[in-house]
C-alpha cells in the first residue's frame, strides 16, 4: 500500500496504457468500437463501461484509480459536483417508507437534499445532535436504512465520532456515509473507521485551485455499483477537462494540504490571543470542546476555521470586507485563502434543520490558503483592527 503522497502521483500509471508523461484528455463524448464483438463486450459490462462519457471515460478511470488508494477503498465512482456525488448516493440507497438518520449540521445544499428532497420523496429523516455518538443509536429505528455523516460539519466545525457512530451502524444493518469534504484523505479516512461510503467535492481540497467543480465517491465494488446505477440517470458527470484538472489537483494535493494544516492551526491559536475575537472553532486547538476525539480519528485538522467577533455583527461584516489577501467568496480548499462572514452568505436559503438557529450573526468563516502565513496574520490583524474600531 502506497503512502497517500506517492499514491496520489503513481496510483493511476496501470489504467490507461498511453505513454505520456503526463495523462491525456480524451476530450469525446462517445467511443467506438473496433468490432462487432468489441462492442457487445463494451455494452454488457455496465460498471466498467467504456463507451460514453456519462458512463465512463478514460480520464475518470484515473481519477478513481488514485482516489480508491487515497481513500483505502476497493473502488470509487466521479461525479459533476459533490451535490451530485451525494444526491447519486441518497438516491440509490433509500426509497419511500425509508427512514435515514442525518446530523443537525451539514453542508447547506445537503441538508436542503435531506430535508427537501428526500421527504418529498417520502423518506423520513432525523437530524441529531452529532457531538454525541449515543444520538445516532438512539435515532435508529426498524426502518432505518442510511446514517449520513460530515465531520467537522460546516460551520462551526463540530467533530462525529466516526468509528463510534460506524460501528453501531454496523451491528443494527444500517449503511454509512461520510462527507469527507473539510478534512481530506490527508487527515481523516472514514473508511478505515468503518464508514461504507464516502464522498467527497473535489471542487475543493483534492483540485485545489478553484477552476473545477467535482465530486467522488468512494466504497466498496457492491455498492459501487448500486450507485452507479443512480449516478449515470442523474447524470451528475463530470467533463474530462475537470477531470483531468482534478488529477492535475490531486498530484500536488498533499503537499497543498500540509502547508493549509499548518497555516490554519497557527491562523486559529493567533486568533485565540486576539483581544477582539470571542470564540475560535477549530479542531486542532486544544481548547476545542472535541480536541480528544480530534486527535483521535484526524492527522491533521484542516483549513476551515470559523471565529465569532466581540463587537457583534456589524463588525464581523467590516472585518471580512477589510481583509485584503483573502477574497470574499464562500468556498474552501484552493490555494488562496477565503473568508465570508457566514450569517450574510446562508441569507434565507438553508433549510431549516434542527440547529439552524445555533449559527451566531457574528461567525466569520475564514479558509486559509498556502500563502506565508507572517502576511495572513499581519493582513487578519489589519482587518480586526479597523473592523472592530467602530466603522
Ligand atoms: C462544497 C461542498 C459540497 C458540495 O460540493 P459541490 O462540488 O459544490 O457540489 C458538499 N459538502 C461539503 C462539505 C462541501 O464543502
Amino acid at each position: 500500500m502506497l503512502r497517500i503522497e506517492t499514491a496520489s502521483i503513481v496510483g493511476d500509471r496501470d489504467v490507461c496504457d498511453e505513454t505520456g508523461v503526463a495523462p491525456a484528455i480524451h476530450y469525446s463524448s462517445v467511443f467506438a468500437a473496433q468490432s462487432e464483438q468489441d462492442f457487445t463486450a463494451m455494452s454488457t459490462r455496465p460498471q466498467h463501461p467504456e463507451n460514453y462519457t456519462r458512463y465512463g471515460n478514460p480520464v475518470h478511470e484515473r481519477v478513481k484509480a488514485v482516489m480508491s488508494q487515497l481513500e483505502g477503498t476497493e473502488t470509487a465512482l466521479v461525479t459533476g459536483s459533490g451535490m451530485g456525488a451525494m444526491t447519486a448516493t441518497l438516491l440509490a440507497l433509500v426509497r419511500a417508507g425509508d427512514h435515514v438518520v442525518a446530523q443537525r449540521q451539514h453542508y447547506m445544499s445537503t441538508a436542503n437534499l435531506l430535508d427537501g428532497m428526500l421527504r418529498r420523496l417520502g423518506v423520513e429523516v432525523s437530524f441529531v445532535d452529532q457531538t454525541d455518538a449515543l444520538c445516532f443509536a438512539r435515532a435508529i429505528r426498524k426502518n432505518t436504512k442510511l446514517i449520513v455523516l460530515e465531520s467537522p460539519a460546516n460551520p462551526l466545525l463540530e467533530l462525529t465520532d466516526l468509528a463510534d457512530v460506524a460501528q453501531t451502524a454496523k451491528s443494527r444493518d444500517v449503511l454509512t456515509v461520510a462527507d469527507n469534504t473539510f478534512a481530506s484523505p490527508m487527515n481523516q479516512q472514514p473508511h478505515a473507521l468503518g464508514v461504507d461510503i464516502v464522498v467527497h467535492s473535489a471542487t475543493k481540497y483534492l483540485g485545489g485551485h478553484h477552476d473545477l467543480t467535482g465530486g467522488v465517491i468512494c466504497t466498496s465494488h457492491t455498492l459501487a455499483e448500486r450507485i452507479w446505477h443512480t449516478h449515470v440517470t442523474v447524470g451528475s458527470v463530470l467533463s474530462p477537462m475537470d477531470a483531468w484538472l482534478l488529477l492535475r489537483g490531486i498530484r500536488t494535493f498533499p503537499l497543498r494540504m500540509e502547508r493549509i494544516n499548518q497555516n490554519a492551526l497557527a491562523l486559529a491559536q493567533f486568533l485565540c490571543a486576539h483581544p477582539d475575537v470571542e470564540e475560535v472553532k477549530y479542531p486542532g486547538l486544544d481548547c476545542h470542546p472535541q480536541f480528544a476525539l480530534a486527535c483521535r480519528q484526524m492527522r491533521g485538522f484542516g483549513g476551515v476555521l470559523t471565529f465569532r467577533v466581540k463587537a457583534g455583527a456589524e463588525a464581523a461584516k467590516r472585518v471580512v470586507a477589510s481583509l485584503r489577501i483573502p477574497q470574499m467568496a464562500g468556498s474552501l480548499g484552493g490555494v488562496n485563502s477565503l473568508a465570508v462572514h457566514i450569517a450574510t452568505m446562508w441569507g434565507g436559503t438553508r433549510a431549516r434543520t434542527a440547529d439552524t438557529d445555533a449559527i451566531p450573526d457574528d461567525l466569520v468563516r475564514y479558509a486559509v490558503g498556502i500563502e506565508h502565513i507572517d502576511d495572513l496574520k499581519d493582513d487578519l490583524s489589519q482587518a480586526l483592527d479597523s473592523g472592530c474600531s467602530g466603522g
